[in-house]
């Protein structure tokens, strides 16, 4: 089965001030692209070829993982955020933060605080478990799905993704992104 890079779900110039279309034009054109095709390249003839992603990801290790993982990370990524930002939850995602942080403002500081200390390259998450919500970094290609957690959110703190825009900044980069998520796919998702 052949994985595709999907299109961006907004135009590359939309995303003002946080991500700018020449990120996108490596970012996406680029770095995502090539997870897709190392991907595509990696799992013929191999007990993965004709699985979908999310069972690629739960059950390879070393290259084909890493590329299936930042594949997935990705397309979620570019789903977390849009131009038309409600900037704060509402629904489901806002009563199960609200449980657990009890205001918007200290979870937003706490995935500020993981986002900021998130050694390396890796993705911060807001993760659906068993018992409610919780904040999770992973590293390099690290995704929530392999700890059987279901992912509501992400930021993508590798510097490929705010080099370009914030230099080496990712506070910067962190601080902006919050006028950019996309509340009403969090929601979908939990
Ligand atoms: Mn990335």
């Amino acid at each position: 089965m052949e994985h595709k890079l999907p299109e961006l779900p907004w135009p590359k110039d939309s995303l003002t001030g946080l991500i700018s279309p020449e990120t996108l034009e490596f970012h996406h054109g680029k770095h995502h692209k090539a997870y897709v095709d190392n991907l595509n390249k990696l799992i013929p003839g191999t007990e993965f070829a004709e699985l979908s992603l999310e069972d690629i990801i739960k059950k390879s290790s070393g290259g084909i993982f890493n590329n299936a993982a930042q594949v997935w990370n990705h397309t979620f990524y570019w789903n977390c955020m849009t131009p038309k930002s409600s900037k704060t939850p509402s629904g489901e995602v806002s009563n199960l933060i609200n449980q657990k942080w009890g205001s918007f403002d200290k979870f937003k500081e706490e995935f500020t605080k993981s986002a900021t200390t998130n050694f390396g390259s890796g993705w911060t998450w807001l993760v659906k478990t068993n018992s409610g919500v919780e904040i999770v970094n992973t590293s390099n290609a690290g995704c929530p799905l392999t700890a059987g957690q279901k992912p509501l959110l992400t930021l993508d703190v590798w510097e490929h993704a705010y080099y370009i825009d914030h230099r080496n900044a990712r506070a910067g980069y962190i601080e902006k992104w919050w006028g950019f998520v996309n509340w009403e796919f969090v929601n979908s998702q939990v």
